[in-house]
């Protein structure tokens, strides 16, 4: 089944000077639910910007994305929401934990405005996927980078969502490190959920099952090695 599919998706960055920045160039993807996709291409090529649209975060754009056969495009700011919560993990490109809280609260955090009595019980199930079981109470500014990239994943899967995208997960933490996350999210992607990734390693980007290149907001390749 498909799960994304966007048509000539455009994105214009207006800056203040009125400049203008075409960050995306009429790109058309689709993606399989359980597919494992790697997206790279150089520094400011539109990486960044397709997965922001791809996760719901981004609505100034044009073109046409249906995510499970739906369009998204004229969603109200609340269903978009909704949809992002029910659907879409986020790993950000910068750790963005909160460094004073503890791992498990941080992994708790997407549940705080509607807390379910299992999500405790989930956070602790992904601490133990993720291998942090003796870090739980820590506070996330204790932790190395990889370990905070681990909370990070957990947190991204306490929804329980379909689609896990991630930019550059291992972009910060060294290749020894990097190998744990990419074990971990190909775990993920094995049990079902759909991973699309940014990286710029080719040794990142082999656990992929597809690689997309994209080159000035264009997808140049598109490869399933
Ligand atoms: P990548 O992730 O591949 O490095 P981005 O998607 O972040 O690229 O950026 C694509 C282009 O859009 C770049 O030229 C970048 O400078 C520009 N850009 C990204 N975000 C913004 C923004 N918020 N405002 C203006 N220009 C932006
Ligand atoms: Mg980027």
């Amino acid at each position: 089944m498909k799960v994304i599919e966007l048509e000539g998706i455009r994105k214009v960055y207006e800056a203040r000077k009125g400049n203008q920045t075409n960050a995306l160039q009429g790109v058309d993807l689709t993606i399989e639910e359980g597919d494992f996709v790697a997206v790279m291409g150089p520094s400011g090529s539109g990486k960044s910007t397709l997965l922001h649209i791809i996760g719901l975060l981004d609505k100034k754009y044009s073109g046409e994305y249906r995510l499970n056969d739906k369009s998204v495009i004229n969603l109200s700011e609340n269903k978009r929401a909704d949809l992002r919560n029910e659907e879409i993990g986020f790993v950000f490109q910068r750790f963005n934990l909160l460094k004073r809280t503890t791992v498990i609260n941080n992994i708790l955090l997407p549940t705080v405005y509607r807390k379910t009595k299992d999500d405790l019980k989930r956070a602790l199930r992904l601490i133990e996927k993720v291998g942090l079981n003796d870090k739980a109470e820590h506070r996330s500014n204790e932790l190395s980078g990889g370990e905070v990239q681990r909370v990070a994943i957990a947190r991204a899967l306490i929804k329980d969502p379909t689609i896990l995208l991630a930019d550059e997960p291992t972009g910060n933490i060294d290749s020894k490190t990097a190998c744990i996350i990419m074990d971990l999210i190909k775990k993920i992607n094995e049990e079902g959920t759909t991973v699309i990734l940014i990286t710029h390693e080719e040794n990142v980007a082999k656990y992929a099952k597809r690689i997309i290149r994209i080159l000035d907001g264009k997808i140049i390749k598109d490869e399933t090695p």
